[in-house]
């Protein structure tokens, strides 16, 4: 191919569209004209029928769109991971956290801090329990790895503090005593799966 016709390929002129241009407005008045002309257009009046229905079916229709948050809050997933909550027996009210240590083991944050001692029955009591929401990166895994579900993912997702300290303490996230009849077992996250059953295996005899 030829320099010139490698120039001119696939550009013909046939392929432009010209596009007229106005003459610029001079006087204000033709200034407002133009804006007028431009803004007045059918898909204005489409636009606010669009707005002037929704408001009457909002108002007189009862078929609200938006909620009022924070006062109002729609449903989250029970598989949100939001911030924990420590359960209690349901029988006794005693926590149902048996200081096993198992969540901060697995804590890939690094962040869940747990002490224990023995009280004077010889039972391991938790002294202290802290999870820093600073690093907490909401996985789970303490939720999954908890054996007695004592430590779940609730479904409080506001996370935003004046103090570091707060939603971090054990006694924080522990269900009130005075809801322990609120607490129902949980469907959330960190619950037992519907087929957990079928997934117990036998621990070999040689094992
Ligand atoms: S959700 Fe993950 S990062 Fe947060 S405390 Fe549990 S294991 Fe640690
Ligand atoms: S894994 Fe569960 S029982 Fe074990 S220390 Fe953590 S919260 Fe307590």
């Amino acid at each position: 191919m030829g320099l010139e016709k490698f120039k001119d390929r696939n550009v013909g002129i046939q392929q432009y569209k010209v596009v007229e241009h106005e003459a610029f407005p001079k006087s204000n008045a033709q200034k407002f004209a133009r804006v007028m002309k431009r803004m007045v257009k059918g898909e204005l009046f489409v636009g606010l029928w669009v707005t002037l229905r929704t408001m009457y079916q909002a108002l007189f229709q009862d078929d609200m769109h938006t909620v009022k948050y924070p006062f109002e809050k729609l449903p989250i997933s029970p598989r949100y991971r939001a911030i924990h909550e420590m359960l209690r027996l349901l029988e006794s009210g005693h926590y149902r956290c048996i200081g096993c240590g198992l969540c901060e083991k697995i804590c890939i944050s690094d962040c869940i801090k747990i002490d224990t001692k023995y009280d004077e029955n010889q039972r391991k009591e938790v002294t202290e329990y802290t999870i820093n929401f600073g690093r907490c990166i909401f996985c789970g895994y303490c939720a999954e790895v908890c054996p007695e579900l004592a430590i779940v993912h609730g479904g409080r997702y506001e996370t935003s503090s004046q103090q570091r300290a707060s939603f971090s303490i054990f006694e924080d996230m522990l269900t009130p005593i005075d809801a322990l009849s609120s607490q129902k077992e949980y469907p959330g996250f960190g619950a037992v799966s519907p087929n957990a059953d079928d997934n117990i295996k036998k621990t070999p005899l040689a094992y």
